[in-house]
């Protein structure tokens, strides 16, 4: 059987999908991708392939600057009709207004969507094509995060940070000569987003052997591949080099592929993506925008290290998780859900959480063996997965990204709360659940001035 990384793009967006030894089938409904310098000559071609005669274009006022000097001459040159809707906000929330707004600006003689942006428009795009039922092509403007090829959109419904599940883009056209003026910050972003995967398919392994939950490590394998790419592209990445930068970009498409692969988040996306949301979330609160996904998920994915690094010294001590589950105290974990998320988000996370159980006796117990039974396994997972903490210290440093939440524009306390309320974000077995389950969570010292923390 073929293994994933050795595939070439054409193979793994192949109709036929790729059969695997972990049972699936992975295949994503991706029919083209083109990445490459004068990439953007394939518009016409491309719409004309999915069988969009006028596309409906979506952007805003940066990610129009960025592309439109390149795509609309060819627009007319081959007389494509359009209709577009293009948000001019400073910052845009990926939420239910501006759904909204799209939706109230379609214009229904348009066949297909044209997403031109990055993150957030290519998200918004996902929401659109599929809630209308047009076909979507995507013109990236930045290789600033993974979701190009992805099948799920991060959205801000009801004001919490939600991954919902639409389907991918059924084109991606990706032309460097735009990809290399993207700004330095969204190059930042690229890379933070990838340097998450060391942390995500670690803890994914873990969740394997503590929940059961499905792994592939194929597809494993395929997003550690596109993570080394990368990162053995960063001083020509540095120089804006128009291979490196196409290059990254495909990395960051192969861990988007991933996730669609794996059916779930988890091959690109952990405790460190996490820090992230619960930021993002806190900023909505204070009606404070967010720094770049991939910048915050940058510091999410150090503060992640620093608490392997102080984990790996610590034993597991049964008594001590036994006491914190017997004076576990269901008033005050809902008074915390509701101090950190807010009154609107809070009701539905204490909700889903008492569904799943998740604060189960019986099952923390069942957790606690496997853990305390399988702790050297799991250290082996930590140290094989994870680089040494120095590492990725120097990785950050080289791409001048921000080393902790003062940088961009937290206090410790909230990345304190950050942290301890990443376990409720979602069903999903990560660092701070295991910290839970060790009975360690609520009395973490985290992160001390220094950067560390400490386990008595
Ligand atoms: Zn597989
Ligand atoms: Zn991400």
């Amino acid at each position: 059987m073929k293994k994933l990384k050795e595939c070439s793009l054409k193979e793994l967006i192949s109709t036929d999908g790729i059969k695997c030894e972990c049972g699936k089938i992975h295949k994503m409904p991706i029919k083209r991708v083109e990445v490459g310098e004068n990439a953007l000559n394939s518009v016409p071609e491309i719409l004309n392939e999915l069988n969009i005669k006028k596309p409906f274009i979506i952007c805003d006022q940066n990610t129009s600057k960025a592309a439109f000097p390149l795509l609309m001459p060819i627009f007319e040159e081959n007389k494509i009709p359009y209709g577009i809707f293009q948000f001019e906000v400073e910052h845009l929330e990926p939420d239910e207004h501006a759904i909204g707004s799209i939706i109230m600006g379609f214009d229904q003689s348009c066949d297909g969507i044209l997403a031109v942006g990055s993150g957030v428009i290519n998200d918004l795009g996902k929401v659109i094509a599929s809630t209308l039922e047009k076909p979507l092509a995507t013109v990236a403007t930045a290789p600033s995060m993974d979701g190009y090829g992805s099948n799920n959109a991060s959205m801000i419904q009801n004001r919490l940070k939600v991954s919902l599940y639409y389907h991918c883009p059924e084109a991606i056209i990706a032309d460097t000569r735009i990809l290399q003026a993207a700004p330095f910050e969204m190059l930042q972003a690229g890379v933070g987003d990838m340097l998450a995967k060391y942390s995500s398919i670690c803890e994914w392994r873990i969740s394997h052997l503590i929940t059961g939950e499905y792994y592939c490590e194929n597809i494993a394998d395929l997003v550690r591949d596109s993570l080394n790419k990368i990162l053995n592209l960063a001083d020509d990445l540095l120089k804006r080099d128009a291979k490196a930068v196409e290059e990254v970009f495909i990395g960051l498409l192969y861990t988007g592929l991933a996730m669609g692969y794996a059916g779930i988040s988890r091959p690109a996306s952990g405790l460190e993506h996490y820090f992230s949301h619960v930021w993002e979330m806190m900023n909505l609160e204070r009606n404070k925008p967010s720094k770049l996904h991939g910048i915050q998920v940058a510091v999410g994915t150090l503060y992640t290290f620093q608490i392997w690094e102080e984990l790996k010294k610590y034993k597991p001590d049964r008594q001590k998780a036994n006491d914190f589950m017997q004076s576990f105290d269901d008033i005050k974990w809902q008074a915390m859900v509701h101090r950190i998320y807010g009154e609107i988000a809070a009701p539905n996370i204490i909700k889903t959480a008492q569904q799943e159980g998740r604060n189960d006796p019986e099952l923390h117990q069942k957790r606690l063996n496997l853990i305390i039974d399988n702790w050297d396994q799991i250290l082996e997972i930590v140290n094989s997965e994870m680089p040494e903490y120095e590492r990725i210290l120097s990785l950050m440093n080289k791409f001048s990204l921000p080393l902790s939440a003062d940088d961009i524009g937290f206090s410790q306390k909230d990345a304190h709360d950050a942290l301890i309320a990443s376990r409720e974000v979602r069903n999903k077995y990560v660092t701070s659940s295991l910290l839970w389950d060790l009975g360690l969570l609520y009395d973490i010292e985290f992160p001390k001035n220094s950067g560390f923390m400490g386990l008595e």
